[in-house]
């Protein structure tokens, strides 16, 4: 497969088939993420998705799964996607979903139609990182767009019928807005009404602008319980009858998961025994992304 720079996929998408569609992020200006620093935003051409789909239709006949990276694939021209997926359907007729990241600028330039059409050429589900749904935090990390934006992007996902996932961020608010972020995202969070919320927690990478906040002192990092009482919070504010909820990344010091609303008490009692030292919390050296 032709891979260019770094290849970043959601954990549940570790037994894709990864076909890298872009090179980079349309946005790539958020102050905590560097997996894309430094790299010209791209779509890749025409030969070389062919190539890729070629290659997987002999090497890949196990996998029943597609992937399409980088950082935010839906940005690509809904014409083309619609090429992308009909060959994916011709060469590759055992996979059965196939996925992408879509951030809310991509999301909101297509239409419920154009979705619809996707999906019925085997599009499945959408993964997108909200971060956060507290708008001065969103400002704060140049996410690029605010939380009523995020809630209209998932309108247009539900009325087209995709499964969507999201990503929220536990620590990005610092600590002074903690727990503004955790209400404010999971009242965003209701709203939105996701299939799937992903919490993950800040890891700070060096070669990012949070990172250079971080070491200047003008941003404060969370301790483990400030993060633990963060992603409480959370879980209280969320009212989703059905939602599974999973905060279980490698990068979180406690994890839990469950179905939401069902598992909720359970949720808050597990990160209860966390804050009184009934339960280990995960060593800094064995969180990762
Ligand atoms: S939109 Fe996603 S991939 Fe792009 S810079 Fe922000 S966090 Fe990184």
């Amino acid at each position: 497969m032709n891979y260019e720079g770094n290849i970043i996929r959601p954990p549940s998408e570790a037994q894709s088939i990864i076909l890298q569609v872009t090179v980079g992020c349309s946005h790539n200006k958020c102050t905590f993420c560097g997996a894309y620093k430094g790299i010209r935003f791209r779509i890749k051409d025409p030969a070389t998705i062919n190539s890729d789909i070629a290659f997987a239709s002999r090497y890949c006949i196990n996998q029943k799964r597609v992937f399409l990276a980088d950082g935010d694939a839906l940005i690509v021209p809904s014409p083309r996607l619609e090429e992308i997926f009909s060959s994916i359907r011709k060469n590759l007729p055992w996979v059965n979903r196939i996925s992408l990241y879509g951030n809310t600028k991509s999301i909101l330039r297509k239409s419920v139609k154009e979705l619809q059409k996707l999906k019925e050429l085997g599009l499945d589900r959408i993964y997108m990182g909200l971060e956060s749904g507290h708008d001065p935090t969103l400002r704060n990390i140049n996410k690029g767009v605010d939380a009523g934006q995020m809630i209209r992007a998932s309108e247009i996902i539900r009325e087209a019928g995709l499964f969507f996932s999201v990503t929220v961020l536990l620590g990005i608010a610092g600590k002074a807005q903690s727990i503004d972020h955790a209400i404010e995202t999971g009242r965003v969070l209701s709203k939105m009404k996701p299939n799937q919320i992903a919490a993950l927690t800040l890891m700070l990478l060096k070669n990012t602008p949070l990172y250079n906040d971080f070491i200047s002192g003008s941003f404060l990092l969370p301790d483990r319980n400030m993060l633990l009482e963060e992603l409480k919070m959370l879980v209280e504010s969320i009212d989703i009858d059905q939602v599974q909820f999973q905060a279980n990344h490698a990068s979180n010091y406690l994890p839990v998961s469950g179905r939401l609303s069902r598992d909720k008490g359970g949720i808050l009692n597990t990160i209860n025994e966390g804050l009184n030292g009934m339960l280990h919390l995960k060593a800094e050296c064995q969180r990762a992304l």
